[in-house]
């Protein structure tokens, strides 16, 4: 996400790193640049110019101490500022304490509100609310079957009125249906249309009057800049709405959207969309995001996926398995399972401090995890759970099995045992062991 402007600003900050104060004509020469990489990154242009100034009016005022760089100064200033453009504080979705709430979505046609739609319900249902999701979008084809089947893989209803082509009806028939049926989120997936239209902000706004939605949420595909900022803007005076979904964000988005539309319409970005799957959802947190576009990692973002996929009963038998040396290659295919869960291996590791833009262009292929559990999968309970007992035949049967070839297998088991030979010492040190350079 964002790789090629965390890449630039990183660039830009270079120049003013190796430097050892603060003047003028360096900082102005840094702000130039930095500026650049704002509009090639489709920032709106006044958005730009006031954070340019800003973060200037910030530098001048600044007296470098001996214990940081002009660049880690201005680093942190640009910091401070990304934070306060994206909206300083994150702001959790309001709901209704007392009674039903609803969430209501508004959006061009292809911005990803259906997915959205039932992103948010899965993410609404892990936090134990009773969803309903509500077929709204009458316009586009396929959009009310499109709903039903999400619905279905994560278990939440739908609620539709297949012969209806009237979405205030239907809006406001479903809150009926879920106070009958002990349902208190209620998600409505409204129609877009391809452009803005007066005939969509009208239909919006009634849908809006008479169901008097807990929030509403304007979704907007990342990918499409400053459209997205227009249509924001449109959206905005037309109907208005709390705050910003943002879709897309794992894809080409160069960042001009992100950083330009709480601005614009002063309204907080709550939700970034990253993928096609379900649970490939963030809350949006602004300080979080600053630090990823300064390439500085997103670490409490990656810990809070990791722990979203932690069964704590699994890792106290692992960590058992650990100290007595009986970590098998099931336990390993778990592992695997649970990294996969967690997204791409690249996303993951662009969250962790100081790598983000190197790994831009590495090879890191999760191809090479389905490798390792086709192979894992290949092979017998016995020899999962005994690996010694592989021998040369068996590898060959295993890499037949699992359309790899011999020399992926003999890779895969020689790193299990580097592994296990690396636990055996940790054990030996009963925990005292550590990694040379954690510090940095
Ligand atoms: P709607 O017309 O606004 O309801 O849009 P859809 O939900 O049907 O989404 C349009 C297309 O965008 C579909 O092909 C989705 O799979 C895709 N899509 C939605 N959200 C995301 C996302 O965050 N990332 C990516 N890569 N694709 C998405």
């Amino acid at each position: 996400m964002l790789d090629e402007l965390t890449e630039k600003l990183e660039k830009a900050l270079k120049k003013i790193t190796g430097q050892g104060k603060i003047t003028e004509s360096n900082i102005s020469e840094t702000l130039r640049e930095i500026r650049r990489v704002l509009l090639d990154a489709d920032v709106n242009y006044k958005v730009a110019k006031d954070f340019i100034e800003k973060v200037k009016e910030k530098s001048l005022g600044q007296e470098v101490i001996n214990s940081v760089t002009p660049g880690q100064l201005i680093t942190k200033i640009i910091y401070d500022e990304l934070v306060e453009l994206l909206g300083n504080q994150s702001s959790e979705l309001e709901v209704n304490p007392n009674g039903l709430t609803t969430i209501m979505l508004i959006g061009l046609q292809g911005s990803g509100k259906t997915t959205f739609s039932a992103k948010l319900a899965k993410y609404l249902k892990n936090k134990k609310q009773n969803v309903l999701l509500v077929a709204a979008d009458v316009y586009r084809p396929a959009a009310r079957s499109q709903l039903k089947i999400l619905g279905s893989q994560i278990n939440v209803p739908v609620f539709s009125i297949d012969e209806s082509n009237d979405p205030v009806t239907i809006s406001v028939e479903s809150l009926k249906y879920a106070k009958e049926n002990g349902l208190n989120t209620v998600i409505i997936d409204t129609a877009g249309r391809l452009h803005v239209d007066d005939e969509m902000m009208i239909e919006a706004a009634k849908i809006k009057e008479r169901v008097k939605p807990t929030q509403t949420l304007f979704v907007v595909d990342s990918m499409t800049g400053q459209d997205a900022v227009n249509s924001a803007k449109a959206f905005h005076e037309k109907v208005d709405f709390d705050g910003v979904v943002l879709t897309k964000m794992d894809g080409d988005s160069r960042g001009g959207c992100i950083l330009s539309i709480r601005a614009i319409v002063d309204r907080p970005v709550k939700f970034v969309s990253l993928g096609e799957k379900l649970d490939s959802l963030e809350l949006f947190y602004p300080d979080r995001m600053a630090s990823r576009i300064l390439g500085k990692g997103d670490i409490v973002s990656l810990v809070e996926k990791a722990q979203a996929q932690f069964d704590e009963k699994e890792a106290e038998d692992l960590e058992k398995k650990f100290r007595e040396n009986k970590f098998d290659l099931d336990d390993f295919l778990k592992q695997i399972k649970m990294i996969k869960k967690m997204g791409s291996l690249k996303s993951l590791l662009g969250m962790i401090p100081g790598i983000g833009s190197q790994i831009k262009n590495a090879d890191v292929d999760d191809k090479q995890l389905i490798v390792v559990e086709s192979i894992i999968q290949s092979m017998t309970k016995q020899e999962r759970a005994n690996p010694k007992i592989l021998n040369g035949s068996r590898r060959k049967r295993i890499a037949r099995g699992s359309g790899n070839t011999i020399q992926d297998v003999n890779r895969l088991i020689k790193q299990f045992e580097q592994m296990q030979q690396m636990m055996k010492m940790l054990n030996k040190n009963s925990g005292k062991f550590n990694l040379p350079n954690m510090k940095n």
